[in-house]
């Protein structure tokens, strides 16, 4: 017996009715049959619904790893199908159990958690697929957001491939496709680079190689190295806008665009702007006009070869617009 609450549970609502009906779902490797959910609007959880555990008779997963997506921030955003999974797994391989083991209790699921993160994810590797050579199923789960982007697992995919594990992906929340979504930049082409170094001449020599790749760039950055990459973008990214996408799907969501040389003044305006997470996006560098990337680095160039930095810079800055300071920077800074 269930009873379903109002809320626009999209797929699920069929699925449900379906197994209201006594009927069985199965579609490709996704069996479950009436036992498995019992839903009631009595005890509702925060989705609306409430997962009966005890009575339950869970159909076998197919063995296999199941890369398994998790919010990055609104907990509702954990799919229907992703609970279905870390219910039906035999053991989650999670970046940090404490975190994972938050998210499940939200969704009343009790699970076997063995850690697995950057520090043992080579180590672990062999365990991971012996596990699902044995016959079972497993999932992968980071932090929050998608496995393997950003985070571990990219190695124990690869090795698993390697091998002929079956791999599954469970998709669902990253910060890298809700940040580009509501960027207004183009996706594609795009180039994300994840992290950039922390620090040094790596970090800029990172910087002006992902800026010189057509299209959009598209980073992650930690909150205290955001004021240097604000920065380091009124510097490198001279004629190119720049959006901010910052705490998404949480209380304090903001997605700001700014022109290259307003970087550090929108982030240094209000300290709150430098708390939270961020990913941070480059628009392309437009092909007209002087204010392009290139053309204020040739025209800098130039200028600097008959003049003294500074003047360099204040004549640069005149006939571009572009700021002094970073123009000055650029030229004097490069680490
Ligand atoms: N694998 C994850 C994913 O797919 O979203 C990303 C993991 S990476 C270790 C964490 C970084 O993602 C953060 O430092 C930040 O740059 C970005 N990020 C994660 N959650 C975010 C959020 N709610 N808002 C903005 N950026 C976020």
């Amino acid at each position: 017996m269930f009873a379903l609450s109002a809320w626009n549970l999209g797929d699920w609502r069929f699925d449900l009715l379906l197994l209201a009906a006594g009927q069985r779902y199965d579609a490709d490797k996704r069996a479950c049959s009436q036992d498995v959910f019992s839903c009631s609007l009595n005890q509702p959880n925060q989705f609306g619904l409430t997962y009966v555990t005890d009575s339950q008779t869970l159909n076998t997963l197919p063995s296999g790893l199941y890369v398994v997506a998790t919010p990055i921030g609104e907990l509702m955003d954990l799919s229907p199908r992703a609970i279905d999974i870390l219910r039906r797994v035999a053991c989650i391989f999670a970046e940090d159990t404490r975190v994972t083991g938050q998210l499940l209790k939200h969704v009343n699921i009790k699970a076997r958690m063995v850690s697995f993160n950057a520090h043992t994810e080579v180590s672990k590797t062999a365990q991971v697929l012996q596990t699902i050579e044995a016959g079972d199923a497993v999932a992968l789960v980071s932090d929050a957001g998608t496995p393997a982007i950003s985070d571990p697992g990219r190695a124990l995919v690869a090795a698993a491939l390697q091998a002929d594990v079956s791999v599954i992906p469970v998709p669902g929340p990253s910060a890298l496709a809700t940040a580009l979504s509501v960027s207004g930049l183009p996706a594609s082409p795009s180039h994300f680079i994840g992290f950039l170094p922390a620090k040094g001449g790596a970090r800029t020599e990172g910087l002006e190689t992902a800026l010189a790749w057509p299209g959009t760039l598209v980073l992650y950055e930690a909150p205290h190295r955001i004021e240097d990459l604000a920065d380091r973008l009124d510097t490198y990214a001279m004629g190119r806008t720049v959006v901010f996408a910052r705490e998404l799907t949480k209380t304090f969501e903001q997605i700001i665009c700014v022109e290259s040389g307003q970087c550090a003044d929108w982030v240094r305006t209000n300290p709150d702007r430098i708390r939270g997470e961020f990913v941070v996006m480059v628009g392309p560098a437009s092909d007209s006009g002087v204010k392009t990337d290139l053309d204020v680095d040739r025209l800098l160039k130039t200028l600097a070869r008959e003049l003294p930095p500074s003047k360099a810079a204040s004549l640069c800055a005149e006939i571009t617009g572009l700021s002094k300071r970073a123009l000055y920077q650029k030229l004097t800074d490069r680490s």
